[in-house]
């Protein structure tokens, strides 16, 4: 049985209508765009900044894709984003992309362009005799596999453990995997206590969803505290104004859907 997209976003009203807005990509891109040009961030003066997931399936050709939306309105972008869009670049990353905004000229004076951060991670869904989270069937493939691999891996590695106390980070002592080892110390670090909330739960897809919303709040706070740091540092030199728009990529074998958990705007 294969989901229609009526069906996908019901499910996802579901499961996610509390915590943020379920939309479709036009639905999104106009949603935001509204927002945006209302601030006066437009595509002439203002920079995409990423924190997304590395993984292929959030940008390949075949499928329609909320990162291709984003170009196709506001030009390229600057990635910050490691394994589970947690932010790697940090404040060194964003302080490199705030050179790089196109000008802002307004009555023929100019100062320096806006930065529009874009904060998600992806999370896969598929009807396989019932309706499955944080899985996805990528073009060109026939089996099943993770969406997003790093986080439903973590989880996998969580329930082994039995609680978030009893987790060991594998350790990395020639520095060869600085993204996982980052993702899970700030996972088990700062928030053991919703990881254990996850692991009583006793239905899958709950765990699955919960774990998502965990996903982007923890990237989420991340990013927001390296553009607050970004700021004290750069308050004399940074021109432009900053917005972020934050949420959920949910992956589907056809195309993405977002949960837009919310616009903010850190410097306006
Ligand atoms: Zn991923």
């Amino acid at each position: 049985m294969v989901l229609t997209t009526a069906d996908e976003l019901s499910q996802l009203k579901n499961d996610y209508g509390d915590w943020g807005k379920v939309l479709t990509i036009n639905d999104f891109i106009e949603t935001i765009k509204a927002d945006l040009s209302e601030n006066q961030f437009l595509r002439r003066n203002s920079r995409l900044v990423f924190s997304v997931c590395p993984d292929d399936v959030n940008r390949l050709e075949a499928l329609d894709t909320i990162e291709d939306a984003l170009k196709e309105n506001y030009d390229g972008e600057f990635h910050l984003g490691g394994l589970g869009a947690y932010p790697m670049g940090g404040v060194s990353g964003i302080i490199a992309a705030s050179h790089h905004p196109p000008d802002n000229i307004i009555d023929g004076n100019r100062i320096g362009g806006n930065l529009i951060f874009f904060i998600s991670p992806h999370l896969g869904i598929i009807e396989k005799e019932e309706f499955l989270y944080g899985k996805i069937v990528r073009p060109g493939q026939q089996k099943i596999t993770n969406s997003c691999g790093a986080m439903m891996g973590f989880l996998g590695a969580l329930k082994e453990a039995g609680s978030a106390e009893s987790f060991q980070i594998a350790p990395d002592p020639n520095d060869l995997d600085p993204t996982r080892i980052a993702l899970h110390n700030a996972l088990i670090q700062n928030y053991a206590d919703t990881l254990n909330h996850i692991l009583i739960l006793q239905n899958e897809n709950q765990q699955i969803i919960d774990m998502f919303k965990l996903n982007y709040n923890l990237v989420a706070s991340k990013a927001k505290k390296m553009i607050e740091t970004f700021l004290q540092i750069e308050k004399d030199h940074f021109e432009g104004n900053i917005a972020l728009i934050g949420g959920i990529t949910v992956n589907t074998p056809a195309g993405d859907h977002f949960i837009l958990k919310e616009i903010a705007y850190p410097k306006l």
